[in-house]
């Protein structure tokens, strides 16, 4: 049995961790969804944010809300794709972490979340801090306390 309370892991703030905003494939809500689902697919990544061009966070797109977004009531209206924009479809209702939020506070929402979007105090996105960062680092974790 390990334990996590030693201030060394769980404790840990989120910015050493993160995916530097430079580093995140995102979209930007003006743009149409064609373009969207262009980075969606070269990216290889199932959702990605949507930010202004101040760089404030608005939300997610993914490719299923696309899909579902373009989906008729006999054919997928691809001719859509063009004239919807990223903006319209969106999902805004994303859990948002703080910069200065620790390993401990993302944990609930990464039970649902693949990743969560990462804001400054001024709601500047900062990043993104996935579940698969948190499973390294604990596994590092764990193999420290193991040689000990
Ligand atoms: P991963 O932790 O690599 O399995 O990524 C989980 C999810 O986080 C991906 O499906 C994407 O939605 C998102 N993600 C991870 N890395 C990036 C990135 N560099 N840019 C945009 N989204 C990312």
């Amino acid at each position: 049995m390990i334990s996590l309370h030693s201030g060394e892991y769980l404790d840990n703030n989120i910015r050493n961790f993160m995916i530097p905003s430079e580093r995140v494939a995102h979209v930007q809500v003006g743009n149409n969804l064609e373009h969207a689902l262009l980075v969606l697919t070269k990216s290889g990544y199932t959702a990605i944010p949507v930010l202004d061009p101040y760089y404030k966070l608005h939300g997610l797109i993914s490719t299923p809300i696309i899909m579902d977004s373009i989906l008729g009531l006999e054919r997928i209206e691809f001719e859509q794709l063009e004239k919807k924009r990223v903006e319209e479809v969106m999902n805004r209702k994303i859990p948002r972490l703080n910069i200065n939020a620790s390993i401990q506070d993302s944990i609930p929402f990464l039970i649902d979340n693949p990743f969560l979007c990462v804001e400054n105090e001024d709601g500047y996105f900062e990043g993104i801090f996935t579940r698969r960062t948190v499973l390294i680092e604990l596994n590092k974790h764990k193999r420290k306390l193991n040689k000990n």
